[in-house]
């Protein structure tokens, strides 16, 4: 973690005063959906702390010829097992997280309330447990449509990205998740490839524009990765050539003084 620290270090220094106006700060990359997606799953293999390796396909009904379907359809859908929080979570306002996540939550918070913003967190860790009860009540009968409805909106335990507790749900105290879409305050984080949540380490994680991610697109869910991350984008590996998306997000080392080190590459990429 030596490199990383560094490099957040070196970001933290060219990125100051954090919050001045996007166009006086420096300057990030611009990401399209499917690059915040390779940034989310490179930084849970490499870069976020305390986590653990997904525990693999839970029970969720109990019914075993059940569960099999259901778990067939959530892959069909671009569902994947996400690694849970193992470390000390810390709580802002009753709401449990990463500490990495709250101190970014924390100050784009004050930035949001001097911009007139309202929403807050709502969510952030939940547990696989958890998880597999709020699932659990939103599906509504056992025939393909019931499971394929609740998966729309709902994970399965062991694939929420809210176990990691890097992930973090925005919506007005009032207001409901569907309405966020169209608040300003939606509005003022989304602008300009999401500027501001960038120079927090914030991304959104399920994007508009991307096909097979599991859910539908949450704009209210934004995950914590780091600065650091965002500025550089993902290292490149000594010796490897990387296809796909993710190749598309590797930038040149020298914009991070001190590197990010080749990291070991996620299986998915290779
Ligand atoms: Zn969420």
């Amino acid at each position: 973690m030596r490199s990383v620290t560094v490099v957040l270090l070196a970001v933290a220094l060219c990125a100051m005063p954090l919050g001045a106006g996007a166009a006086e700060g420096p300057e990030f990359p611009e990401y399209s959906g499917t690059e915040f997606q390779a940034l989310y799953e490179y930084a849970i293999s490499n870069t976020l702390a305390a986590l653990e390796t997904p525990a693999g396909q839970e029970p969720v009904t109990g019914n075993a010829e059940l569960d099999e379907r259901i778990w067939g359809a959530a892959f069909d859908r671009g569902y994947r097992l996400q690694p849970t929080a193992n470390g000390e979570l810390v709580s802002v306002a009753g709401v449990p997280m990463q500490p990495g996540a709250a101190e970014a939550w924390l100050a784009l918070r004050e930035e949001a309330h001097t911009a007139g913003m309202g929403f807050t967190v709502s969510s952030a860790y939940r547990s696989p447990a958890s998880q597999r009860a709020q699932f659990l009540s939103k599906l509504e009968g056992t025939s393909d449509s019931a499971i394929s409805a609740a998966l729309r909106w709902y994970s399965l335990p062991g694939t929420s990205k809210h176990h990691a507790g890097y992930a973090l749900d925005f919506r007005y105290p009032s207001g409901t998740f569907g309405e966020f879409r169209s608040t300003p305050d939606y509005a003022w984080l989304a602008a300009d490839n999401f500027a501001v949540p960038k120079r927090h380490g914030l991304i959104p994680s399920y994007p508009d524009d991307v096909e097979n991610q599991g859910p539908n697109p949450e704009p209210w869910e934004f995950v914590w990765v780091g600065t650091a991350l965002v500025y550089c984008g993902i290292p490149q590996a000594m010796g490897l050539t990387v296809e796909g998306p993710a190749a598309a997000v590797i930038h040149d080392l020298e914009r991070c003084p001190g590197g990010m080190g080749a990291a070991s590459l996620p299986e998915w990429l290779g």
